[in-house]
């Protein structure tokens, strides 16, 4: 018997932005938000203007997002 999915109800997958404090450089906003993002060089955290999408600021997330592996937490 082929193992089956229920169709997701939300029409797009998306993550959770976390709003923070502070004020973009170039334009001024504060609608700033920290989530992580997947780049050629793997996932990193970033802050980024919602407004004008300027990065404030971008450090190196865990290896793989928001999947925790089991051996990180020995
Ligand atoms: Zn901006």
């Amino acid at each position: 018997m082929p193992i089956q999915f229920t169709r997701p109800t939300e029409p797009t997958l998306s993550v959770v932005r976390t709003p923070v404090s502070g004020t973009c450089k170039p334009c001024g906003s504060s609608d700033l938000r920290r989530y992580p993002v997947l780049t050629e060089d793997g996932w990193f955290d970033v802050v980024k203007c919602q407004t004008c999408l300027h990065t404030a600021s971008r450090e190196p997330g865990p290896k793989l997002g928001g999947i925790d592996l089991l051996v990180d937490l020995l």
